[in-house]
């Protein structure tokens, strides 16, 4: 796949009010400072799509950005910052939950995860939450480049491994640095085939 238009539409804080064109959506989750907006401007090969912020917490917003006039990519707040006050984090994770259990054409989340590190219970809180709304999700290993790649390679594989303590199978899954564009080809291949798959359901 090449990607001939990348165009932002909007941003809302309430799934209800987020675009209404029926085209597969895919969206974009993880950890503040994981790598988001790097991956998501890396995948994209625009400089400043997803607006990268030294500042957690600073985009809130549930983002669309039109792809090819074909899909949705959607940029998710990140989650789990230690300085947003009890109250606002109740509101912030509510209209997340919102998001997923209401967004219909959501094909395929994406759980991004910074490669250097073990499983946080976060993320596994969070995907145990994908898992028992029944939203299909892969994971994207972020930053690759930090690490040697001997060092990478025993990294993911023990991942993995302790993945497969929680769960029977494990998910799809993509090594990315934004700073080599690794794992580019693959995603967009992914993309590709699994929006030909679901062609059918989006007449
Ligand atoms: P976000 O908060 O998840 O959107 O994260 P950002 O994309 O803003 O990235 C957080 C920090 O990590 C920034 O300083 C980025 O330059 C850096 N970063 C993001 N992706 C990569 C990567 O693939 N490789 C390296 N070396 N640094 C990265």
């Amino acid at each position: 796949m090449k990607i001939k238009t990348a165009e932002f539409v909007m941003s809302n804080s309430n799934v209800i009010n987020a675009p209404k064109e029926r085209l597969p959506e895919y969206a974009f989750i993880g950890r503040s400072n994981v790598g988001k907006s790097s991956l998501i401007n890396m995948l994209m090969e625009r400089k400043a799509l997803a607006k990268t912020s030294g500042k957690p917490g600073k985009t809130q917003l549930i983002n669309h950005f039109k792809i090819n006039d074909e899909w949705f990519l959607v940029d998710l707040p990140g989650y789990g910052y230690a300085q947003v006050s009890k109250k606002k984090r109740v509101i912030f994770q509510y209209f997340i939950e919102n998001y997923f259990k209401e967004r219909e054409q959501l094909v395929c989340t994406f759980v991004l995860i910074d490669s250097r590190h073990d499983p946080q219970k976060i993320d596994l809180d969070f995907m145990r939450f994908l898992g028992e709304n029944q939203i299909p999700f892969c994971l994207i290993f972020t930053k690759s480049d930090k690490l040697p790649s001997s060092k990478l390679n025993k990294q993911i594989t023990s991942y993995k491994k302790k993945l497969l303590q929680h769960w029977e199978t494990l998910p799809t899954s993509f090594l990315t640095s934004s700073t080599s564009g690794l794992g580019r080809k693959e995603f967009l291949e992914f993309i590709d085939g699994v929006n030909k798959d679901v062609a059918k359901d989006f007449k």
